[in-house]
């Protein structure tokens, strides 16, 4: 579909609370989606986009659905409407089904045939029936998950303001630490290249609208450090809570640093004494380990679950950045996008992968981050539907 985005604005919790409130779509969702809707609230409000029926995205991944939809303000239609942003898990899709029945239900003031649901990711074909199930009468639309992806990727960086940032932290409020980039000029847009980090990551280099190619990718990406995180600590946390654990962590209890091989910096080759070696690399070394102070047995030390969050949560960060980096080289790039929604707008996160960028170009190149790093998929999934008859 082709979206009117002319003063295109995002809409957040925090920053414009009272307009959210106006005319939140959540405020007519029942009570148990709230969280899902809520938690992620990052509207994009297109005044100039009329039309009375929803239109619906899915994208079902490995770990999370994500879904995109519009909706016009009002029954009247008389002001627009905005893009709509919720996440489910998964293993719990019933609940997302649930929910598109839900925004996908008749409105009185639509005229004509609803247009599609349009489904990417891999979920899109395992559970297409559900989908078909839960989408009728409207027919659903598979759309291919890459192609999806590079869509919702343009769409956002060249069509809504102040939607990527470099990540730079404001000393008197952490909660600021967007420096926003504007919108490229058209000849300034390619190349560029797009670390997408979800379950695993793909690093897909982008020439021009709709060329582009998944030049690399790691399996070691969101899936692997929620998977090692709920070995290391146990498992029944959420995503969450185990960045909460490493925001509140210190790596040096269990990384080992180049201060602990060499006793001070490695100057010659730049190398700082307060570097990461070897993520986790203490753990096995007895003379450095310092075990956690419940810790009764020196021979078996307890390592504290913030200290091993806060480990993980740099090793998969740094491997993903220095992976980005070489591939940007690779390719001679000099824009790399970072989204998927293991970034989640986390500090951390943001600027480990930002400071392995630096540090390995030098100071020459900066990563950039997307506000809805996580539903590129689906918002581009949304932009591919075929809606001529709609
Ligand atoms: P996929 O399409 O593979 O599901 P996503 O871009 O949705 O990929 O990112 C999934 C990753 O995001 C997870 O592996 C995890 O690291 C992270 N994540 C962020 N928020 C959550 C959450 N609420 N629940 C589970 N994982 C989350």
């Amino acid at each position: 579909m082709i979206l009117n985005s002319v003063g295109a604005t995002i809409v957040t919790n925090d920053a414009n609370l009272n307009s959210k409130k106006a005319f939140t779509p959540s405020s007519q969702l029942p009570e148990s989606f709230s969280k899902d809707i809520v938690s992620d609230a990052q509207d994009i409000v297109l005044p100039n986009h009329f039309s009375n029926h929803t239109y619906v995205a899915i994208d079902i991944g490995g770990t999370l659905a994500k879904v995109v939809y519009y909706k016009s303000n009002s029954e009247q239609d008389c002001s627009g409407g905005r893009l709509n942003f919720a996440k489910f898990q998964t293993e719990d899709l019933d609940r997302c089904i649930d929910f598109l029945k839900f925004i996908m239900a008749p409105r009185a003031s639509a005229t004509g045939p609803a247009p599609p649901l349009a489904a990417t990711g891999g979920g899109a074909h395992k559970f297409l029936a559900k989908l078909r199930e839960a989408a009728a009468p409207r027919e659903v639309v598979v759309l291919d998950e890459m192609e999806c992806l590079i869509s919702g990727v343009d769409y956002l960086i060249s069509q809504v303001p102040n939607e990527v940032f470099h990540y730079s932290p404001n000393p008197t409020n952490p909660l600021d630490h967007m420096q926003f980039v504007p919108s490229p000029a058209p000849a300034e847009k390619y190349p560029y290249l797009l670390v997408n980090i979800g379950s695993g990551v793909s690093i897909i280099k982008v020439t021009a609208p709709g060329e582009f190619e998944r030049v690399s990718g790691t399996s070691l990406g969101g899936g692997t450090f929620l998977g090692l995180a709920s070995l290391l600590t146990g498992e029944g946390k959420s995503f969450d809570e185990i960045l909460e654990l490493s925001k509140r962590g210190q790596n040096s209890s269990v990384d080992m640093f180049v201060g602990d091989i060499y006793g001070q910096d490695y100057n010659k080759i730049g190398l700082k004494a307060t570097a990461i070696a070897s993520s986790m690399g203490k753990i096995n070394r007895k003379d450095l380990r310092e075990p956690a102070s419940d810790s009764k047995d020196s021979s078996s030390p307890v390592y504290a679950s913030e200290d091993l969050c806060s480990s993980l949560l740099f090793a998969i960060s740094n491997n993903i950045g220095q992976i980005a980096f070489l591939n940007a080289c690779r390719y001679n790039v000099k824009h790399i996008y970072f989204g998927g929604f293991f970034i989640r707008g986390h500090p951390v996160t943001m600027q480990t992968l930002q400071y392995a960028i630096k540090f390995w170009s030098e100071g020459k190149m900066n990563a950039r981050f997307l506000r809805h790093e996580g539903y590129l998929g689906s918002m581009g999934c949304l932009l591919n539907l075929n809606t001529t008859n709609n």
